[in-house]
């Protein structure tokens, strides 16, 4: 860990990496501005590739393929093979899985769901009964 100054605003900061020159808040501001420039360029060239995006835009590939990851841009091309469903490994264009992957995991995740639904009511019924009891209890002694 050592202290370096930020290259762009003069503060210094700590990092575990000797070659990092951008303090935490240059870094993601860049990575604001970058996406407006990858943004940019993919609206006017629509069926652009990573490799061209990151020559056009001098942005670095990895922050594209955060971009894509993050399913804030997409990639026109289907067969562009950058990026795959971490589920069946086809290549897609944005995300995580491919459309038919997602689909099954949605409906994986809402039949996972539904099992707990029905696991929490059949623990939660005794639980219930009780606190009936309780203020049933309650309301006797309140006669009193
Ligand atoms: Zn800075
Ligand atoms: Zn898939």
């Amino acid at each position: 860990m050592g202290l370096v100054n930020c290259s762009k605003c003069g503060r210094l900061f700590g990092t575990e990496n000797d070659d990092e020159i951008l303090c935490l808040r240059c870094k993601e501001e860049g990575y604001e501005s970058d996406f407006k420039k990858v943004r940019e360029y993919l609206y006017a060239n629509p069926g652009a590739d990573i490799e061209e995006v990151a020559e056009a835009t001098e942005v670095e590939r990895a922050r594209i393929m955060r971009y894509l990851r993050e399913e804030r841009i997409e990639i026109v091309d289907e067969e562009n093979a950058l990026l795959h469903c971490s589920r069946c490994g086809k290549s897609i264009k944005t995300g995580r899985y491919c459309a038919s992957c997602e689909a099954d995991v949605k409906k994986e995740l809402s039949g996972a769901l539904d099992t707990m639904r029905k696991l929490n009511e059949k623990f939660q019924k005794p639980a219930a009964a009780k606190k009936t009891t309780d203020i049933y209890t309650r309301n006797i002694t309140d006669k009193k």
